[in-house]
Order: C-alpha cells, then sequence, then structure tokens
C-alpha cells in the first residue's frame, strides 16, 4: 500500500512519513503543492494524505487536477481548526474524509486504514455484458467498439438493467431508481425513455439485450449467462 502525503509544514511532514512508514505503508512526502501534483500524477497512490494550506497550490487545486486527471485515491485532507468550515469545499471536491489539526497519530492511521479498506471495496469502474461496456467514470457506452450517446437518464436506466441482468425489474422500481418517483401508471416516461434506450443500444445489433416482459417490467438478458 502506497501513501501519497502532502505536507508543507516539515515537523508534521517528517513525523507522517515517519509513522505510516513503520506502520508498514510504503510513503513520499511532498513539501508543497506542485511536487504533490506531480508525484499524485506520475505514481500509483493507494491513498492521499492532503494537507490545505500549501505552498503553490493549495491542497483544493491539487485534489481537482487529480480528479481531473483521473486519478481517484482516496483523499484524507489535514485542516487547521479555523478552517473546519472548508472542509465541505474539500468534499464538494472529492475528498474522502478530513482530519483537524493537530490531530493524534493513531487518528490519522485509523482513518487511512478505513480509507484503504473502503478503496479497495471500491466496484470496478466498468460494467460489461456481451459486446456492451458502460464506463462508469467517463459515462461512456459503446457496443460492438461503437461508441454510442446517451442522455444520462438513459444512462442510468441501462446501468441499472446491467447491474441486475437477469432479474425482471418493475416499472415502479425504475421509477423510483432512476426518476426518483413514485410510479404513476399515467405517465409513459418509462415507456419513451426505453424505447429510445433500446433504440441506440439494440436495434442496430444483435443479440437484443432488452427484453420487454409483459405486465411485469424490463429485464436485460445477458446472452453469456443464459
Ligand atoms: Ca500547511
Amino acid at each position: 500500500m502506497k501513501i501519497l502525503i502532502v505536507e508543507d509544514e516539515p515537523k508534521t511532514g517528517d513525523y507522517l512519513k515517519q509513522g505510516l512508514t513503520e506502520a508498514g505503508f510504503v510513503a513520499d512526502l511532498a513539501r508543497n503543492g506542485p511536487d504533490g501534483l506531480h508525484l499524485g500524477l506520475s505514481e500509483d497512490y493507494d491513498l492521499v494524505v492532503l494537507d490545505i494550506m500549501l505552498p503553490g497550490l493549495d491542497g483544493w487545486q491539487v485534489l481537482r487536477e487529480l480528479r481531473q486527471a483521473g486519478r481517484h485515491a482516496p483523499v484524507l485532507f489535514l485542516t487547521a481548526r479555523d478552517q473546519v468550515e472548508d472542509r465541505v469545499k474539500g468534499l464538494e471536491l472529492g475528498a474522502d474524509d478530513y482530519l483537524v489539526k493537530p490531530f493524534a497519530f493513531s487518528e490519522l492511521l485509523a482513518r487511512c486504514r478505513s480509507l484503504l479498506r473502503r478503496g479497495k471495496a471500491k466496484e470496478p469502474e466498468t460494467l460489461k455484458a456481451a459486446d456492451l461496456e458502460l464506463d462508469l467514470m467517463r459515462r461512456r457506452v459503446t457496443r460492438a467498439g461503437r461508441r454510442i450517446d446517451l442522455t444520462a437518464k438513459e444512462f442510468a436506466l441501462l446501468e441499472l438493467l446491467l447491474r441486475r441482468q437477469g432479474e425482471v425489474l418493475p416499472r415502479s422500481l425504475i421509477a423510483s431508481q432512476v426518476w426518483d418517483m413514485n410510479f404513476d401508471s399515467d405517465t409513459n416516461v418509462i415507456e419513451v425513455a426505453m424505447r429510445r434506450l433500446r433504440a441506440k443500444i439494440d436495434d442496430d445489433f444483435e443479440p437484443k439485450l432488452i427484453r420487454t416482459v409483459r405486465g411485469m417490467g424490463y429485464v436485460f438478458e445477458n446472452p453469456e449467462t443464459t
């Protein structure tokens, strides 16, 4: 397990690096924002411990750049007590947790371990069935290698069908999961969206993957497992 520490205060940085190394991790230390970003982009880390107030680039900027570059290692923010309100901003930007300075090392270690466990449990970034692929990070869909443009709702619908492939999904479940609404039999919003989705992913391809189960709902059939 490899951890990147970005901390400009020399004593804290050394202490963190030494502590995490003694705890059995491989730990790299960067002492300013640009160095931290450079390391974060060039190496593959399982976790980033990121101070907010840093020379060059602050922690938020580093985090934003890492996420934009597709680096999804969990990030633990270190924040001074008077910046606690700012934690919301960090969490919105994709930090996974934060710790207020000063902190006990045992607390930091517990947080790191918990984030690493969560990180490991993270789901795969791609869902596949037959020749269909959903890239969950980039929100991209291809079938037989051909790129297919879906709206956000169509993507959510396809993701739900694919995650629960082989299961007949009633309209009420689809309504609550994809539209966050209670099923109203007067609306044909699901039928319309389903028709558009099938036109995009099934019409030009064989075999057909989505099937209507009359009076029940819809099912995604993976030809490799049925
Ligand atoms: Ca600092």
